[in-house]
């Protein structure tokens, strides 16, 4: 059974489930008739995965200063990590694994605040649905993409154009709204600040990935590296379906941080 089907079947039995939803959202989705349109789908819960990205956040700024000497890749990427798995073995005792994605930091705190309620993964991300099932399946998140969420709208006759109501986010986080841009990890956790320019690099895009790897192999002075796959981070994942440029989808999240929501 595919996630889509799961989810609706879990719809149709009214299971109790929490949406936990990728900050990439506004690419695709506009604030906040998409949260209508969760609730009248069934959800009980609509949470933003930018909560989770503070979590994110803490636990990395605290691997890194724990350690003045520690150098750190980042892990919030399945993608990035299974490549490192599979190709550069040597640099895995690097990747800051211990801390959570910002995906599996928000399925903890749905099941801390809404116990008996399974969180749904709606993002950019077809290798989220690895995360899930091959390093978190205790955390038991389904994940789908923006564009299988749009089939489970279609197939409950949830309309596109539904009027916008007045709901919110169950719970939400404005600082971290930037996390799904090249960058958006150690811009919202402060990393640039601490550490020096020659210390970090931001890496987007698998082109450029390899060629960082080297040069962190290379290059002692690099204490910090945050990586993403897709060029220009999340707001370019696969299950995105947008025909704007990343310039223009990048556009619509800083629009979208700017916003008063609470
Ligand atoms: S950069 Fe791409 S592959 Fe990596 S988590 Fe984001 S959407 Fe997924």
């Amino acid at each position: 059974m595919n996630e889509t089907i799961r989810l609706i079947d879990l719809l149709n039995k009214k299971a109790r489930l929490a949406v936990i939803l990728a900050p990439s959202f506004p690419i695709v989705y506009e604030y906040p008739q998409i949260i209508t349109k969760l609730k009248k789908l069934g959800f009980a819960y609509v949470v933003e995965v930018s909560v989770g990205a503070k979590k994110t956040n803490e636990q990395v700024l605290s691997l890194l200063q724990r350690n003045p000497k520690s150098r750190i890749i980042t892990s919030p990427c399945p993608s990035f990590v299974r490549m490192v798995r599979t190709k550069y073995p040597s640099l895995l005792k690097y990747l800051a694994l211990s801390a959570d994605s910002p995906m599996s930091a928000t399925a903890k705190l749905v099941k801390e605040r809404y116990p008996d309620h399974q969180p749904v993964f709606i993002g950019p991300c077809i290798a989220k649905k690895l995360e899930s099932s091959e390093d978190r399946p205790e955390l038991n998140i389904l994940v789908l993409t923006y564009k299988e969420l749009d089939e489970v709208f279609t197939n409950f006759n949830i309309s596109v154009n539904m009027p916008t109501g007045n709901d919110k986010f169950d719970l939400e986080a404005k600082d971290t709204r930037i996390y799904p841009m090249d960058g958006g990890l150690t811009l919202t956790s402060g990393v640039n600040r601490i550490l020096k320019d020659e210390e970090f690099r931001i890496v987007s895009g698998w082109r450029n990935v390899e060629e960082a790897l080297i040069e962190f192999q290379s290059n002692p002075k690099i204490r910090f590296m945050d990586v993403l796959f897709c060029e220009g981070g999340c707001v370019n994942g696969p299950g995105i379906i947008s025909t704007l440029p990343v310039v223009d989808r990048k556009k619509k999240i800083i629009n979208y941080f700017n916003k008063k929501t609470s």
